[in-house]
Parts: C-alpha cells; structure tokens; sequence
C-alpha cells in the first residue's frame, strides 16, 4: 500500500483521500496549524510529528501553496517531495510565477516589481492606468491587493501598500507586483497532470466566474479547440520547465482569441472541482496517479458540468439533493463568513439541461449566500439555447 503524506489538512487532502483508499492508498495530511499528523477525513485521529510522517510515507504532496519553507526543504531532503519544491514555491510568490512564465516565453499581463517607493513610482510610469497591485506573498482569493483607476489615488494606494509590506511575516521579503489591468471577455483555467515519466494528460478548460474576489462557478463543456490548444501548449511549456509531478491548474484571461495567464497553482484546484462527476477521471485521482508513478487516468468530459461553491454557508435545502445528476460535497469545516464551506457539482446531458438545471438550483439557493447564481444561470440558459 502506497502511503502518501499531504502538506495541509484542508478539503483538497481531504477529497485526495476519498479516492486515495479505492486505489490502495493510504493517504495522511500534515495540519500546519497544529504541526501534526492527522487522518485527512477524520483529524481526531493523530499521528504524531511531521519527522516520523516524513519517514513512514513513500511520497510527499502538498495541497497548498504557502508551506514554510524549512518544512519544504525537509520534506525535499528525504528525496520524496512532488512536486518539487521549486514548483511549490513559484505558485506562493507572484515574482517568481511571472520569472517563470517570462523564461517559458508564455503570455501574461504587463508587470513591474515593486519593492519600495521608487519602484512605485517608476511602475506608474512603466504601465498605463488601470493597475492592479498585488502582494508576491501570501495573496490569494482577491486577498492584499489594490486596484489604481485614476492617478489622484497614488498616495492613498502607497500608505495602505507600505504599511502592508511592513507587516510582513514571511521569512522572504514581501513584495508587490504592480500589473496592467486587463479588459478580459472572461476568465478560464485549464486543469492537468503530468506523471513521474513525463506524461501529461489536461482536462477542458472551465469558466470561471467570481463573487467579490472568489470562485463561486466553474463550469465545464466541450471547448474551443484553438483556446484548448494553446492553454495545453503553456501547460507543457510550464510542468516541462519544472519537470513538474502531479496536478497544476492554469489560471488565464480570455482577451479575444488570446490567453494571457493569470496565475499557476502547483496543485489540485478549486476550478478542477466539477472533474469529479464530470470527467472519466478526476483530478484528486489523477493527482495520486502522477506522484505515485502511475499511468494517467483519462480526463475527457463525460457530460457537461458545474461547479457552485457554497460559501460561508453550512445547510443548505434538503430539495436541492432531488435535481438530478447534483451531488454535494461538505468539507466537515466550522462556519465562517465567506469561508469555502462545501460545493455542489451539477451535470446535463446538454448544456441546455445544465443550465436549467442551474437556473433550478439557483431558485431554491438562499439568494443572500449565493448572490450571483440566479444571474449566472439566466445568462448562462440565453446562451446555450
Ligand atoms: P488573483 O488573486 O490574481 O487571481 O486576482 C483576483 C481577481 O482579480 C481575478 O480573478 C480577476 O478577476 C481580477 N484580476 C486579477 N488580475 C487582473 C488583471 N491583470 N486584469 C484584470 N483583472 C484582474
């Protein structure tokens, strides 16, 4: 039996172990809040120390991006780390993701790096208006950034930056990477894996939709091949350079037929949620597959498919479960304002059947926790009819 230890004890390695034990695994998650090793679906029960969690497993995974970097490095000693370190750590520092993408030659929006007040003031030259500011650490879901629409918000913007930057708790120094507002028809990602023999297998790409700064709707359909092509082209453009193991998602703008990439996460992903009802084989699988040296599952697309995450939320309506092809999916975690709660994953036959199916769902939502649903599915049912 395969054993495998998860650097964090969240949902991703919670639903890494729903698929883990079928394949023979035995997954385990190291909570970083409490420095211990825990069952991933029932972390009452405990297994000591990361030392001895390092020992016993024959891989090493992380679920999320920003591990301190000493357990990093000791995790990537025992020679047992995927994907590697390096990877890790691109996807938690914004300056270093976009070293990556300018060294793979792979589209992304305008930057400037800004570590003080000169470099401030010199990106304001370097890239028109509008700007959004974004901190290299620590950022993520909408969190540490800023957005500059005209220039008489300068010294606002600064003072609120500056003051940012010096409460950094990182053991690397925090920084900003200032980047040019881009007018995007929509945002999407591609989802993928590559094994330890360098096989690669992507998903399709998903459409993303947002609620203040987080995932609220992903949905997936049969996609247009050019845009399908050259997301996959970056794909292996970017586990390539990385000689990258496991599941990488690829977060990008749509601006006409161009993609431009927003940011990697060096993980199983959010957006990649729906592969578990609505592709052959999902990434929580397919992620196990390539750390532990296994063929790849197929990720084609069985049906058409959302994503709707529940946040800040703990019940839903019980007539929610009588649509059908809808599952819900708990995370067993305490309820917190706009917290990441649980998702619901919705398929059709059709995209028409999808979308009726979401416009259902939508009506019997509470409107104040899923406030874009109702809209989403309307606009979503004009366009697919
Ligand atoms: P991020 O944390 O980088 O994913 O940014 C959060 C959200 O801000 C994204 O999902 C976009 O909706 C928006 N955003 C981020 N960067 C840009 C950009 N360069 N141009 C336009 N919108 C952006």
């Amino acid at each position: 039996m395969k054993k495998v230890l998860v650097l964090g004890a969240g949902q991703l390695a919670r639903m890494m172990d729903f698929v883990g034990s079928p394949l023979g695994m035995d997954v385990k998650a190291f909570d970083v809040r409490t420095n211990e090793v825990v069952h991933p679906i029932s972390p009452e029960y405990k297994y000591g120390s990361l030392v001895n969690g390092i020992a016993e497993a024959d891989v090493i995974t992380a679920e999320f991006e920003h591990v301190a970097h000493d357990i990093l490095a000791l995790c990537e000693a025992s020679g047992k780390l995927k994907p590697n370190s390096q990877a890790i750590k691109i996807g938690g520092d914004r300056r270093l993701e976009k070293n990556l993408l300018e060294s793979c030659s792979v589209a992304n929006a305008k930057y400037f790096i800004i570590e003080n007040k000169d470099d401030f003031e010199q990106a304001l030259t370097e890239i028109d208006l509008p700007i959004i500011f974004k901190s290299a650490l620590e950022g993520y879901d909408g969190k540490g950034q800023w957005r500059m629409k005209s220039a008489d918000q300068a010294d606002a913007i600064w003072q609120d930056m500056s003051a940012f930057i010096a409460t950094a708790t990182s053991s690397v120094p925090q920084g900003i990477v200032a980047e040019q507002m881009v007018p995007f028809d929509r945002e999407i990602s591609l989802v993928g894996a590559r094994n330890t023999l360098g096989e690669i297998a992507v998903y399709p790409l998903t459409e993303n939709h947002h609620t203040n700064g987080v995932l609220s709707v992903s949905v997936a359909a049969p996609s247009n091949e050019k845009l399908q092509n050259q997301a996959s082209e970056a794909f292996k453009k970017l586990t390539e350079k990385l000689d990258y193991v496991g599941v990488l998602a690829i977060e990008f703008f749509q601006v006409g037929e161009e993609l431009l990439v927003n940011e990697i996460a060096p993980r199983v992903h959010n957006s990649g949620h729906w592969t578990q009802q609505g592709a052959d084989t999902c990434q929580f699988e397919n992620h196990l597959r390539a750390i532990c040296g296994l063929p790849l599952g197929s990720t084609a697309l069985v049906r058409p498919t959302a994503m709707v995450n529940i946040l800040g939320e703990n019940t839903i309506p019980n007539e929610v479960l009588a649509i059908p092809s809808l599952t819900v999916h708990w995370y067993n975690k305490e309820k917190r304002a706009g917290r990441k709660m649980g998702h619901l994953n919705v398929s059709g036959n059709s995209e028409v059947e999808l979308a009726n199916r979401l416009a259902q769902l939508a009506n019997l939502l509470d409107n104040e926790s899923f406030p874009d649903l109702v809209d989403f599915s309307t606009k979503y049912l004009d366009k697919v009819k």
